[in-house]
């Protein structure tokens, strides 16, 4: 006995057509027009939009900063990822000890993850310092399934050119993913610093003290660093700049290969115009890279529609808000980040629509691509006959986003009143309903760790 989706509508990266969908042993089984339904159990879903599960290859649950822990583990924060219906993460690890191995790490997140996740779940490895033993180490986890590692270029873990470069030529011979942030650490240290010690104290310093060139910066030196490596695969994390983007454009233009670009929720709604609102409520807004002006969200969008973006991920990295307020007399006291695991697909298809980019462009960006890149593709970020059964039902109704309605851990959301125009109904994970009309059917633990190829 399997299950039957009925009258639904089936919404892939590549078109969008009416048919059931009959789940068996966790896979799609059958995709087609009147699909027998003897001793099935039916769902109708009339009138509903059927998506694959989302993909959001950049959360931080349970990251510890040492003076700071995120809010959410990956219990917390994956059932807030499950009611927004993502049903696969790939979590950027936390630093571990001065240096410790890469699969220290990997250990470590092991231990948090398994038996809590409720939706699948995947690592990027990190590198915290480059000699020989990490480099080589790269090979057996890319073996394990890692094959995709973070690199800093700020942040006291940052890799200079030579170490970066290293990184870059081993994983090109593996054939890893190179994930890395880029901003200038040089140019945002030293403006933090002046700032905050001219008294300039207030949250917009935070994103007046990280230029939309100190962005484009590093990316553009990364870019010539993989030029240098002979094209890895390299994968620019949360750009949220026109100045960044065009970097990258330009690259592809004259026949840079295999980089990748993600953006954020929060930089496709948001504005630094948050920073200065009253009452400390800037504070909330606090993350690296920071919220920018308009003329990017335009240019990000922009980029989304173009193909020019590739992935839509998060961020998510929640706080609770009395330590926000550390920074209340100086932005750099404040931790960095902010929640949205669980917002991402509702307020991406509200204001990806809205502007008439298709639904099939915006869940290339939520699921496909992202499956794509790291190693799931066509297990995940697809529906697919043979294939795992991840789909989400969505109706085409309004929702206000409220702090009540959240299901992470921490005690705000930055999308507070903001209205969606689709709701996700029904979160599917390998053929088990995972959440359905505002319940949580899942047990704790129920998600996988997904071992990720890296010749996909
Ligand atoms: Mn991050």
């Amino acid at each position: 006995m399997g299950t039957l989706l009925i009258n639904g509508t089936i919404n892939n990266n590549q078109r969008s057509f009416k048919a059931d969908i009959l789940i068996e042993n966790g896979v799609v089984k059958e995709i087609g027009n009147n699909l027998s339904n003897s001793n099935h159990e039916i769902i109708d879903v009339k009138g509903k939009l059927i998506l694959p599960g989302g993909v959001d290859v950049h959360t931080h649950m349970d990251l510890d900063l040492g003076k700071y822990i995120t809010a959410d583990d990956f219990y917390t924060g994956t059932v807030a990822a499950a009611y927004g219906g993502t049903t696969t993460i790939i979590d950027h690890i936390a630093f571990g000890p001065k240096g410790c191995s890469l699969q220290h790490q990997i250990n470590k997140y092991h231990e948090l993850a398994d038996g809590k996740s409720v939706v699948d779940y995947s690592f990027h490895g990190v590198f915290q310092h480059v000699s020989d033993a990490t480099l080589n180490e790269m090979k057996f986890l890319v073996e394990d399934g890692i094959m995709s590692y973070k690199i800093y270029m700020t942040y006291d873990n940052k890799l200079n050119d030579e170490e970066i470069l290293k990184v870059l030529i081993k994983a090109k011979e593996l054939n890893a993913v190179i994930t890395v942030h880029a901003e200038n650490d040089g140019a945002i240290k030293y403006l933090s610093k002046y700032y905050a010690e001219s008294g300039k104290t207030d949250p917009i310093y935070h994103a007046l003290s990280r230029p939309d060139s100190s962005e484009a910066e590093a990316i553009n030196r990364m870019i010539y660093l993989s030029e240098m490596a002979g094209y890895p695969k390299l994968y620019f994390v949360h750009v949220s700049t026109k100045k960044g983007l065009d970097e990258i454009i330009s690259a592809r233009k004259r026949g840079v290969k295999n980089i990748y670009c993600e953006t954020c929720t929060q930089y496709l709604t948001l504005t630094e115009e948050s920073y200065k609102k009253e009452n400390n409520e800037g504070l909330k807004y606090i993350m690296a890279p920071p919220l920018r002006k308009t003329e990017d969200v335009e240019a990000l969008w922009k980029a989304i529609e173009n193909n020019d973006v590739d992935v839509i991920a998060t961020d998510h990295c929640p706080f609770y808000i009395k330590e926000k307020l550390n920074g209340k007399h100086d932005f750099r006291l404040a931790p960095g980040g902010t929640p949205g695991v669980e917002e991402r697909i509702e307020i991406i298809l509200t204001e990806g629509i809205k502007r008439g980019i298709s639904i099939n462009i915006l869940i290339d960006k939520l699921a496909t691509k992202p499956a794509k890149i790291f190693g799931l593709y066509p297990k995940k970020g697809t529906i697919q006959v043979g294939m795992d059964a991840d789909l989400i039902v969505v109706n085409n109704k309004k929702e206000t986003i409220k702090f009540e309605n959240r299901h992470n851990a921490n005690d705000y959301s930055v999308y507070e009143g903001l209205e969606v125009n689709y709701v996700v109904e029904t979160t599917i994970q390998r053929g088990n309903v995972i959440v359905h009309n505002d319940k949580l059917l899942a047990n704790k633990g129920d998600g996988i760790f997904l071992r990720r190829n890296a010749n996909n």
